[in-house]
């Protein structure tokens, strides 16, 4: 610096900015030099390089150009790393307030989706729901008393897979306010007083257990006692393997129970909703006087990739979803779930009289 005053005439130099920073950054170099000769713990020569850099940051700041080819290129770095927002300051918005279409990707509020039944108000994809959500379409003024909600699962064959069946069991049971995989109601529907199950994936995948079983056998016993209407919303996985064979025996108990109905000559309808697979589909999803289907529903017995390796074949397009089985006569109608209530109650009324 002092070579280069030299070459200039010198008040021009000595009045620059330049000059001045430069002779502060020496003056503060001579300071923190002398300081640690004397021992002077708080300037030891990394605290000096930081002064030297807050300098330049501020020198940047204000739009002065910085000192060193390092000062520059600071513009760019951040120099406190990490995130400093605290969480108490961070804005969230509240969860579940927003929710997508997984099929044509239209964003609603989850309101909005409520009051449209849970049917996508653009491309009418029908949302999984549970048997809250069911109970509440279908019953008039969502009043209805939920039966045989004292059955519960037992362990019999002290299964163990990732974890103890037991185990898998409460931990279900804390997690949500259900207690199998099928839920059994009575109620009126329009002017029709009716049983509904209405099955709930969330507990172990809507598979088909033994309290599952009873409980439909109960159902069709209170059926047959107070003359009522059946219809079981299906939406399963399948057997239950943790019940092994508890769980087959199931689809032989129910079907035969259902029978019972059919002598009495009380109607019973199976709605098939997205998923219904294995056990459910093989045996009472299929026996209903009627059996109906929601739009766009997966319903069959093995999955479609299992099929394709099997039989190493292309499946044809649509293969499995309701459209394709009502083309093949397997289903009599699909129902919109806007509508359900109102298909539900005519098919009743055309039924009993
Ligand atoms: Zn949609």
């Amino acid at each position: 610096m002092r070579d280069m005053i030299n070459f200039l005439p010198i008040d021009e130099v000595k009045n620059s900015d330049h000059f001045i920073r430069a002779l502060k950054i020496e003056n503060q170099w001579n300071k923190a030099k002398v300081s640690q000769e004397m021992g002077n713990p708080y300037l030891s020569p990394s605290k000096i390089c930081l002064m030297k850099r807050e300098e330049d940051f501020d020198a940047n700041l204000s739009g002065e150009e910085g000192t060193t080819e390092e000062a520059k290129t600071s513009w760019f770095k951040r120099i406190k790393k990490g995130i400093l927002t605290s969480t108490a300051e961070k804005k969230e918005t509240p969860e579940g307030l927003w929710t997508k279409c997984p099929s044509c990707n239209y964003i609603c509020t989850v309101t909005e989706l409520r009051e449209n039944v849970f049917v996508c108000p653009k491309c009418s994809f029908h949302h999984r729901i549970g048997s809250d959500e069911y109970f509440e379409i279908l019953f008039n003024d969502n009043k209805y008393d939920v039966l045989f909600e004292n059955i519960r699962s037992k362990d019999f064959l002290h299964f163990t897979d990732l974890k103890s069946y037991q185990k898998r069991l409460e931990e279900t049971w804390n997690k949500t306010d259900i207690t199998d995989s099928i839920r059994i109601a009575a109620g009126h529907v329009r002017e029709h007083h009716m049983v509904v199950g209405c099955m709930d994936f969330e507990f172990i995948g809507g598979s088909l257990g033994s309290v599952m079983g009873e409980r439909i056998a109960r159902a069709v016993d209170y059926c047959l006692l107070h003359k009522a209407p059946l219809l079981i919303i299906c939406k399963s996985g399948g057997a239950r393997m943790m019940e092994s064979a508890f769980s087959l025996m199931q689809l032989a108990k129910v079907s035969a129970k259902l029978s019972q109905l059919t002598d009495a000559r009380i109607p019973y309808i199976s709605l098939l909703t997205d998923p219904s697979f294995g056990g459910i589909s093989a045996s009472f999803g299929m026996l209903g006087d009627f059996n109906i289907a929601e739009p766009g529903a997966l319903i069959g017995f093995a999955g479609p990739r299992v099929i394709r390796e099997t039989i190493k074949k292309d499946l044809p397009e649509g293969f499995q979803r309701s459209e394709f089985l009502l083309e093949h006569g397997f289903l009599d109608f699909i129902v919109n779930r806007k509508e359900l209530k109102q298909k539900i109650a005519t098919v009743l009324t055309l039924l009993l009289n």
